[in-house]
């Protein structure tokens, strides 16, 4: 089913999506191990299931599509391919393109990727596209649903969080008919930034992608990748259970789960589980939502 067309029908039911994230597994067999994350993820009964894709041609980037499409045959639940557009040629592209147009992919997340860091296979690679947005129309003449990312911090790259909103609306403007916020701890950032969001023009559904912190170091990474801020509460439990990672695993699940069921009672378009492919994060954010 396309996703816009769930994000229609949960405005006319009041019952907001939810949603998860899941990545390739990494290794070989990484069909069967993705059917096993993807089957126990799909009996929670989610709204749809994203796939993300490796920029740069790491990590398994090839199965994406393969994933998303398995998702919504064998499971008959709703899913999205992320598609990176940096580090690639137009030719390269419209290879990626007609893969997933040929292994069933309804709905596309649209992305420019993060850039490629010396030493990686894709460092120095020609690139046609500088941004996502320019891939959108491309994506949309092909038929699909798309959907893009937004920050509710401002990108990393973008210090300015009102120039960071103009560059989702020029997404939105390319054809982009739903957007995924990267993870935050502080759901107060997500509704400044759905503020400015609406008085810059946007209208399409913001689903609110939310982590929940599993150690130290899983998160030192994840902020020091996209720039999202570490409020006081969550520092205060790194350091409360930095000798006991079973509790510390358990405080990142509950915290999540607080802020889930808050976005919920604040009317939110969406919320977006980035579950890690672990089914007990999932499950936990959907009894925590009531589903
Ligand atoms: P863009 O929207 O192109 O923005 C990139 C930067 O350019 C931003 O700083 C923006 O403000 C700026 N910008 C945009 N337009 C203009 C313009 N016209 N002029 C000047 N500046 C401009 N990465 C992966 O590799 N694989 C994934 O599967 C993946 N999934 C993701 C899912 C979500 C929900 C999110 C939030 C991120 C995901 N990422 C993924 C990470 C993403 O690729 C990076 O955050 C990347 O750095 C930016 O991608 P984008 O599509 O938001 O870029």
């Amino acid at each position: 089913m396309r996703i816009d067309s769930i994000f229609e029908s949960a405005r006319e039911t009041g019952k907001p999506p939810v949603s998860f994230e899941m990545f390739p597994p990494k290794g070989e067999l990484t069909l069967d191990r993705a059917r096993e994350a993807a089957g126990e993820l799909c009996t929670l009964g989610p709204d749809f299931i994203s796939v993300t894709c490796s920029a740069g041609g790491g990590g398994n980037f090839g199965q994406t599509a393969a994933i998303a499409s398995m998702i919504q045959e064998d499971f008959e639940v709703s899913s999205v391919a992320h598609l990176t557009c940096m580090s690639l040629t137009q030719e390269q592209l419209s290879a990626r393109i007609a893969d997933y147009r040929a292994a069933g992919v309804e709905n596309v997340l649209a992305l420019r990727g993060d850039k490629p860091v010396p030493g990686s296979p894709a460092y120095g690679a020609p690139s046609d596209y500088a941004y996502a947005a320019e891939i959108i129309p491309l994506l949309r003449e092909e038929g699909f649903c798309v959907g893009a990312a937004a920050y509710p911090e401002g990108h990393i790259e973008c210090d300015d969080l009102a120039l960071s909103v103009e560059h989702l609306k020029l997404k939105q403007d390319a054809g982009a008919s739903f957007f995924v916020t990267q993870l935050f701890f502080d759901n107060e950032h997500f509704y400044r930034f759905a503020d400015l969001a609406d008085k810059a023009g946007i209208t399409v559904p913001i689903t609110c992608g939310i982590m929940p912190f599993m150690s130290r170091k899983q998160i030192s990474r994840m902020v020091f990748m996209c720039g999202a801020s570490l409020p006081s509460p969550v520092i205060k439990l790194l350091a409360k259970y930095e000798s006991d990672p079973q509790s510390l695993r358990q405080a990142g699940i509950d915290y999540a789960c607080r802020q889930l069921i808050d976005l919920a009672n604040h009317g939110v378009d969406g919320c977006h589980v980035y579950t890690m492919n672990r089914v007990d994060v999932a499950r936990a954010a959907m009894e925590a939502l009531g589903r």
